[in-house]
């Protein structure tokens, strides 16, 4: 039988307590289920971490790593520590260091969930944005000179390479070819930007052209706002840059109702390296320890760690028991409207797991 071996991180506030309960829900599922097994090593870095040794990890700590077959990510962030130290020297290290180039958020209104959208819009969304990981416009290059005075000057440059946005274009067309309506939209700004972006296009334009059953179309990335929230229903998987989708996830998770419930990974998709999943929220200070977390971003995410492991089947039951939960309405936490703590949830999933009040 198959043992993944999985790196447990749940990082700061809230993540310990979510990656806590995903823990728990996929042991849950791997006993029902018999054909594969887990076996889960916990992490301590973050920002307690860094409180006692100066780091947000070890110096070691990609080849810590290496040999995990997932990563499995809570949250990173604290009111007293820089966002450039929690999230440069922890998530960030890890997503350059592994080259983790993609990263995939799908978005989904779940059943009995509000969005801000009329019910009939909202039921419509069934996205997967893929996001470029690992250059354009974050790359982290560029400088600033003569700072106070008034000459100063700033730039940050965007980067963009041929084989940078050849293997993001090539993974978000695999992606849409697995999704029943092979439907990619390639999101642009070469109306404004004449040099990265034209490549951009160019580069999509040759790879897209490999996938000849895939419907391929071409948007402006402020038209394509407009289009998520006026017809959700014409989009299906989306493939933009680094800040392009950064904005565009966003705007995903605020029309799927909650940042309690959203999933992302961080994939390397040569497999080489371990990918890392993780929840969309942060650290959530406000709540932290209050025991009320809502542990479905992290059950979604277990479910999506899943998928990439090859356990389709087992992914999929995992999201059929939120689902049911989420429809239910009854155990749900206070971001959602309900009472129950994040311990509550967790057994309700593992309920629906075990088949009881299915
Ligand atoms: P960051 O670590 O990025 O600074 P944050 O602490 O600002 O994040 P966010 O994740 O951006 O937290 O969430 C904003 C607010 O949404 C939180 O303060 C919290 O009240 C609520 N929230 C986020 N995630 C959850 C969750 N899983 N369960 C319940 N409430 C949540």
């Amino acid at each position: 039988m198959k043992t993944y071996r999985i790196a447990a991180m749940g990082g700061d506030g809230i993540g310990p307590d979510v990656i806590k309960a995903g823990c728990h829900v996929l042991q849950a599922l791997a006993e029902k289920n018999g054909s594969f097994a887990l076996s889960f090593q916990d992490f301590d870095w973050g920002s307690d971490y860094y409180r006692r040794t100066g780091r947000m990890m070890p110096a070691d700590g990609l080849q810590q790593l290496e040999g995990f077959d997932a990563i499995f990510f809570g949250a990173v962030g604290a009111p007293d520590i820089p966002d450039h130290v929690t999230l440069w020297e922890l998530r960030l290290a890890i997503c350059q260091g592994f080259d983790q180039y993609a990263n995939v958020r799908p978005t989904r209104l779940l059943p009995g969930i509000k969005g801000p959208l009329r019910p009939d819009l909202g039921e419509q969304i069934d996205w997967v944005i893929v996001r470029e990981n690992s250059e354009g416009e974050y790359a982290g290059v560029g400088g600033r000179a003569h700072r106070g005075l008034p000459i100063e000057v700033a730039m940050d440059v965007s980067v963009f390479t041929r084989e940078g946005v050849a293997r993001i274009c090539r993974h978000a067309c695999e992606v849409a070819m697995a999704r029943p309506r092979k439907h990619l939209t390639v999101v642009t700004k070469s109306n404004a930007q004449r040099h990265g972006m034209v490549m951009w296009d160019e580069v999509c334009a040759e790879i897209t052209a490999q996938y000849p059953t895939l419907t391929v179309e071409k948007m402006l990335v402020d038209a394509m706002t407009a289009r998520m929230v006026m017809k959700p229903g014409s989009v299906d998987t989306v493939v933009a840059t680094n800040l392009h989708a950064d904005i565009l996830s966003d705007l995903a998770s605020a029309l799927a109702g909650s940042l309690g419930i959203g999933a992302t990974g961080n994939i390397d998709p040569s497999r080489k390296r371990p990918s890392m999943f993780e929840p969309i929220h942060g650290s959530a200070f406000d709540i932290t320890g209050k025991g009320i977390a809502n542990p479905l971003g992290a059950f979604w995410t277990a479910s999506m760690m899943l998928e990439h492991l090859g356990e389709a089947p087992a992914a999929a039951k995992l999201m059929r028991a939120v689902e049911m939960v989420t429809s239910r309405g009854d155990v749900l936490t206070p971001d959602l409207g309900g009472k129950a703590t994040t311990d509550q949830v967790t057994e309700a999933i593992i309920n629906a797991i075990r088949g009881v009040n299915l």
